[in-house]
């Protein structure tokens, strides 16, 4: 990753890891692991664990696995696989050698419920799944041993391997922990170790597995294999943390990694949850996993957020043990400031208006300078061709207007950005009264300076007609119309919260001519209109799409100062 990244706040979990270093209680090398589960996307919550994992392991010189936590086949599939490397490549981090899967570790795993087995540790159980949830007990009442809870070692050890083999259907028996019915917690009271899955091929295994493992069995063994020291998680597994040392501390395991937790990232007018996300695919609310409008790292990248500015976002909002849901504008602040930086400034003409320029030769064309970025030289110029007939954006116009409209009016005059000052003479409409074409006149003078004795305070953009390149231009509002779609209001839930007007699809825009050079995936600024991408998906060579990726905070007025 490049070096020029700010200083990283220290936060709870580097205070963790640092202090672990000094009082040496890690031999060798920090190891933080990233666990995605292939069941969907990865979205703006991961890259906060992302960054929080990779971002350590850079720091304190260790290192990161990448790792799949594929123990449920039925929700699981290669694309996904592919989806989540891709994407936390594109952020930024790297694994090297080590991209792991849980299920690598099906073997071993199957050895370590041997041993629990052989220690009294682990039984197998043929309660329903419904008696199993009656026999947990609630919150304020104490579960109640299962009745096949004192199976004897010989008689497990023969069911499990029956298991393993196949000969039982699903959902007749589990292997669960023996720990304690009257656990106060839950999570303690005998949980399902593993469960019998027949006729689903995983991913990575295929047909080979016919139990397989639950997540709170996997994931410490997991993390002790593979050595990790530090296995940072979010708050909802804090309940979970005796289950994890519980099987580490009744195992043979090579090393007990500390379970650490963090509050997850919440994001006001969207939805995190990947059951959710997969339904907004599933049921067409949005174009899929990459609908610039969703808050998956393929959709960012596609509406144009760069990797860097999602990373610096994920600094700005730290990392703490309290629940909290981020303001869309951080994430914005962060994309903006990124773009505002690097994108290439170009003209685009969204609502276009002709305008005929009578008194500017039929046949000429000038080729007129404008700078790519008005702060930074080294970006170069660009020319643009300037001819009789041009476009305007429709609200650049208005019949009649007070003074506090600086742009053009009936009668009035307005600087073209980077050319002359025209006047509008003529207003033409159609029968229906609609203003369909402008005769306005220019001012030969004006080229970079303002006629004797005026200023001319309006400053708009244009592109050739004949120059210009046709593109769609697509609008994105917000998702959702609350910042908290999640939560059930008025018996509601988040998809009746969906806004039905959060594409706007402009078909008939002009881009400046150079923007025809442009490659799917890069970002611009349109002067005026906000920061846009070329769609990495749709359009042709002569048919550009463009997303816009975020508006302009305060476009107007910062236009007019840099012409002045
Ligand atoms: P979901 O609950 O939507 O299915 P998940 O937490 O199960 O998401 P995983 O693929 O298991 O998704 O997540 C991989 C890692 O990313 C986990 O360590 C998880 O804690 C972390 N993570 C997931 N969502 C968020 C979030 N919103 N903020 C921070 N970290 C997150
Ligand atoms: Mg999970």
């Amino acid at each position: 990753m490049s070096g020029d990244q700010p200083v990283v706040p220290i936060n709870f979990i580097r205070k963790i890891v640092e202090d672990d270093l000094k009082a040496g209680r890690i031999e060798g090398r920090i190891a933080t692991r990233f666990p995605p589960e292939p069941n969907g996307y990865l979205h703006i919550g991961h890259a906060k664990s992302i960054c929080l994992n990779f971002g350590i392991a850079e720091d304190y010189d260790g290192t990161c696995n990448l790792r799949f936590d594929d123990t449920n086949p039925h929700k699981e599939n290669i694309e996904y696989v592919q989806a989540i490397t891709e994407d936390v490549r594109w952020l930024g981090y790297d694994w090297d050698d080590r991209l792991f899967y849980a299920s690598d570790y099906f073997e071993q795993l199957y050895a370590f419920a041997v041993e629990l087995i052989n220690r009294g540790k682990a039984y197998v159980c043929d309660l329903t799944a419904e008696e199993i949830r009656e026999y947990r007990g609630t919150l304020t009442m104490a579960g109640k041993d299962s009745p096949y809870r004192n199976r004897s070692i010989t008689q497990n050890l023969d069911l499990f391997g029956r298991m393993r083999n196949g000969e039982f259907p699903d959902g007749s028996r589990v292997l669960r922990a023996r720990i304690d019915m009257a656990s106060p917690n839950i999570n303690m009271r005998d949980p399902t170790l593993y469960r019998i899955r027949h006729g689903v091929i995983h991913h990575q295994t295929g047909e080979e597995w016919c139990i397989y493992p639950m997540y709170d069995y996997t994931h410490p063994i997991s993390d002790a294999i593979e050595g990790i020291t530090h296995s940072i998680c979010t708050l909802e597994f804090e309940d979970h943390r005796p289950l994890y040392d519980w099987v580490l501390d009744n195992i043979s395991a090579p090393c007990h990694p500390q379970q650490i937790e963090f509050s997850r990232l919440n994001l006001q007018y969207t939805v995190m949850s990947k059951r959710k996300l997969t339904e907004l695919v599933n049921e067409g609310y949005v174009e899929g996993w990459d609908d610039p409008r969703m808050p998956t790292i393929a959709g960012m990248r596609r509406r144009g957020y760069s990797a860097a500015s999602i990373r610096d976002f994920c600094e700005r909002i730290g990392v703490t043990k309290s629940e909290n849901s981020v303001e869309m504008g951080m994430l914005e602040y962060s994309v903006r400031e990124d773009l505002n930086g690097h994108a290439p400034r170009r003209m685009a003409v969204l609502h276009p208006l002709r305008v005929i320029i009578t008194n500017y030769p039929d046949d000429k064309v000038e080729y007129l300078e404008a700078v790519n970025h008005p702060q930074d030289e080294s970006m170069g110029v660009r020319t643009l061709p300037f001819t009789r007939e041009i476009y305007i954006d429709r609200d650049d116009f208005r019949e009649e207007a007070s003074s506090k409209f600086k742009r053009l009016v009936s009668g009035g005059e307005v600087r073209l950005r980077y050319a002359y000052v025209i006047r509008c003479d003529e207003v033409v409409k159609d029968a229906h009264g609609e203003v369909i074409e402008l005769h306005c006149s220019y001012a030969p003078a004006t080229l970079g300076v303002n006629p004797e004795g005026r200023k001319i305070k309006g400053v708009i953009h244009w592109v050739s007609s004949r120059f210009g390149v046709p593109a769609e231009i697509r609008l994105y509002d917000r998702l959702f119309n609350h910042p908290t779609p999640d939560a059930a209001r008025d018996g509601k839930n988040y998809k009746d919260q969906i806004n039905p007007d959060s594409l706007h699809t402009l078909t008939h825009c002009i881009l400046e001519p150079r923007l025809a050079e442009s490659k799917p995936g890069e970002s611009f600024q349109f002067e005026r209109e906000g920061y846009f991408c070329r769609d990495s998906k749709l359009g042709t060579e002569s048919y550009l799409v463009f997303n816009r990726t975020v508006t302009l905070r305060d476009s107007w007025t910062k236009i007019e100062g840099q012409h002045d």
